[in-house]
């Protein structure tokens, strides 16, 4: 076993090191207070390429591994996980267009997705189900060469600058089980009857939109039915949710090392009975534990990605990644605000900005229960073991 990142990688982190320290560290807190979308950082993601980073080299992307994709949101979160969320769904999407897709719909869109001129989300939640996908009550009906679509979305990150968008639909409404009749339709921004009609406000996630969007007699071309075969769109989905775990995990890795950076700077500034408080024994523990979690994360999640690598299923792998690194993201940013004191609860230090984004980490893409239960099913249905 060697624990030690690739030449490649190195480099790539390094590189995502030096960007986020320079473009993203210094103006997050103040941007993100002030509501303002990042689109100075977006156009600078673009000319390094990230955009495309999950997108094979024949339609211009690079291809990456799976454990780059892990660094790129690990260092984007570590700055400012908003930012992070920008590339998520994007990824995710690009993703499943390059494996599901037919070829004429990946020359369509992935080269201009993969520059980042185009950029892409994704529409699975609902007014009423989110957990319960099959409990979708958007519909697609058939209509000669085109399908009509109509229903709701909630929640939709990325939708105002989405295009294509790809949805979840009903494509039949009376198959059982329910996610045979369920299909992906990639529709495109500029389609009549297809609108964003709210931004959600929300405890932290900003610098991203996160929307509502509704369907209303949308006519949607035959041929932007992802893979062209109808009936297949919750196995497109679930398999693009692997690496959404994944692209959480990421994120929730940078935002526990923020979190760990934060307090022990801090502690080592602030005096208190006349010695910096990193000389107390209860702020040393509360350094030792974030410090020693958020390396086992990090370690589970790496672990998780390289699977995905080797084309595997990774349920179970993905899974452990999500509900370990997330609710470590969180427990580290709760750390860090006991050891802030009160400057912890105020908007001036980095924080509590981290401590608001760290709780959607156990909520996206899947709640922690959920992953609880996608573990103990690979487990029990005997696709996953726990051991090498
Ligand atoms: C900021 C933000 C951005 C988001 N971005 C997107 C996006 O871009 N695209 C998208 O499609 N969605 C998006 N989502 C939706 C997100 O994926 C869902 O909120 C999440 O999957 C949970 O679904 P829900 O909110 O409907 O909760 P529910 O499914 O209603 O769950 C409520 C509670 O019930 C529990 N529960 C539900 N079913 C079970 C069960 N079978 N067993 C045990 N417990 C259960 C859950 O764990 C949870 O505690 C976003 C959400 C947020 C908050």
């Amino acid at each position: 076993m060697d624990f030690r990142l690739t030449d490649d990688q190195e480099q790539f982190r390094s590189m995502l090191r030096t960007f986020v320290d320079k473009e993203i560290v210094p103006v997050a807190r103040e941007w993100e207070q002030a509501g303002r979308y990042p689109t100075e950082i977006v156009e600078q993601m673009k000319q390094l390429g990230l955009f495309g980073l999950m997108i094979p080299e024949e339609y211009g992307g690079a291809a990456a591994d799976f454990t780059s994709f892990t660094l790129m949101f690990e260092e984007i979160a570590r700055g400012w996980m908003g930012v992070a969320g920008i590339l998520g769904s994007h990824s995710l999407s690009c993703w499943m267009i390059a494996r599901h897709g037919t070829d004429e719909q990946k020359r369509r869109y992935l080269p201009d997705l993969a520059t980042g001129k185009r950029r892409t989300g994704i529409a699975l939640t609902e007014p009423d189900a989110g957990t319960d996908l099959q409990g979708i009550r958007t519909t697609a009906v058939r209509d000669g060469d085109e399908y009509v679509v109509n229903g709701a979305k909630m929640w939709i990150t990325n939708a105002r600058y989405a295009d294509p968008l790809p949805v979840l639909v009903k494509t039949d409404r009376t198959t059982t089980p329910a996610h045979k009749g369920m299909s992906v339709l990639l529709i495109d921004a500029n389609t009549p009857g297809f609108r964003v009609t709210k931004d959600i406000p929300k405890l932290g996630y900003k610098g991203t939109e996160s929307c509502e969007v509704v369907f209303e007699d949308v006519r949607v071309p035959v041929g932007n039915l992802l893979g062209g075969s109808e009936g297949r769109g919750m196995q497109q989905v679930l398999s693009a949710l692997e690496v959404g775990r994944l692209n959480i995990a990421g994120r929730s890795l940078g935002i526990a090392q923020r979190a760990y950076d934060e307090a022990l700077a801090y502690s080592r500034e602030r005096q208190a009975f006349g010695k910096p408080i990193a000389d107390f024994q209860a702020i040393q523990i509360r350094l030792a534990e974030t410090a020693t979690q958020l390396q086992a994360a990090r370690l589970m999640t790496y672990w998780s990605a390289t699977a995905l690598d080797r084309g595997e299923r990774s349920d179970l792998q993905t899974g452990m990644a999500k509900l370990f690194s997330s609710e470590i993201a969180l427990q580290a940013a709760q750390e860090s605000m006991r050891i802030h004191g009160g400057y912890g609860y105020s908007a001036e230090f980095e924080i509590e900005r981290l401590y608001r984004d760290s709780i959607l980490m156990t909520i996206g893409e899947g709640t922690s229960d959920i992953m609880r239960t996608v573990i103990a099913k690979s487990l029990v249905a005997g696709k996953g073991k726990v051991g090498w």
